[in-house]
């Protein structure tokens, strides 16, 4: 049996897998192929210390070496769900089950509703993030669709820094579709297109309380104190998964503090 199994393979993940290691434990990752990061879309990122003006892409892939260099071993599916057992867990992924004493999850954002041409465009015109993005529709046209409640005053941020914003609230329309080219051109807001450089979708997110039976969330992300542990014993979660923001430097914080803590269980067992 494993001593940590780290369900996701972003930022998070890595820096909790590491740290298990480190600390002397056996760690595997289960998590879905890095293009499936959001990570992955994100061309530019400049707010990440000690990695100047990289890619997502850039940023994984140094990540996945690290991880293969420290012979920790990724088991590249989805994980379906995971049964308490006593006092270790089984990981499903279908087929196969893996099993260990202490379990991390880091998931990244579930997505609600996605609309039509949102995937398609993520990273082309499509953000989920005003701060991480922002900077580049300044001077251009952007829509804002906001879900949640920091929505309004995103929107306000992105007016600061010089965009133009056409701000849609829960009311003002119901469906929604991006279009474009190669990147974003478009969005059709019922039945009225707008011309626009982006979209930033700003909504809630549903945490996987269906993935463990029993996991506490709060306005649909999952509860960790600040020691990352979540309401069951033994698991622990980080990165977006536990709210916003949605960051890179949070996200790995999170995880090295979350290894830690699964460390400091899986000593007193
Ligand atoms: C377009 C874009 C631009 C961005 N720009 C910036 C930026 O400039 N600066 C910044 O700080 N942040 C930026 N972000 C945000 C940043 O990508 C996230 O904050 C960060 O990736 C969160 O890391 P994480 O490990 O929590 O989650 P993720 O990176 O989302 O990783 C979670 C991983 O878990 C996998 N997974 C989920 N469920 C399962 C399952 N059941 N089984 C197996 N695998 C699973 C996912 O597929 C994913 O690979 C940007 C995001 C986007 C989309």
């Amino acid at each position: 049996m494993t001593d940590v199994i780290v369900v996701g393979g972003g930022p998070a993940g890595v820096s909790a897998a590491l740290t298990a290691k480190n600390r002397g434990k056996s760690v595997i990752i289960i998590s879905n192929s890095m293009e499936q990061s959001n990570l992955w879309k994100s061309k530019l990122i400049e707010n990440y210390p000690g990695c100047p003006n990289v890619s997502g892409e850039d940023i994984l892939k140094t990540f996945r070496k690290q991880i293969e260099d420290a012979g920790i071993e990724i088991i590249n599916t989805r994980a379906l769900n995971a049964l308490q057992m006593g006092k270790s867990f089984s990981v499903s992924c279908g087929q196969e089950y893996y099993e260990c004493k202490a379990l991390i999850l880091s998931v990244g954002i579930t997505q609600q509703l996605v609309y039509p041409g949102e995937e398609e465009f993520l990273g082309r015109g499509v953000s989920y993030c005003a701060t991480c993005d922002g900077m580049l529709y300044r001077g251009k046209k952007v829509a804002v669709i906001g879900l949640n409640e920091e929505a309004a005053s995103e929107a306000e941020f992105l007016r600061s820094i010089g965009c133009e914003v056409e701000y849609f609230d829960k009311v003002r329309a119901k469906k929604y579709e991006i279009c474009g080219n190669d990147a974003v051109t478009k969005l059709i807001a019922d039945d009225t297109e707008y011309s626009v450089d982006g979209v930033f979708i700003l909504r809630s997110t549903i945490a996987p309380n269906n993935f463990l039976s029993g996991l506490t969330t709060e306005n649909g992300h999952i509860a960790a104190e600040s020691s990352m542990e979540t309401s069951t014993a033994g698991v622990f979660a980080a990165g977006d998964c536990t709210g916003r923001p949605y960051q890179i430097a949070r996200a790995v914080g999170q995880g090295n503090t979350a290894a830690l803590s699964a460390c400091e269980y899986l000593d007193k067992m």
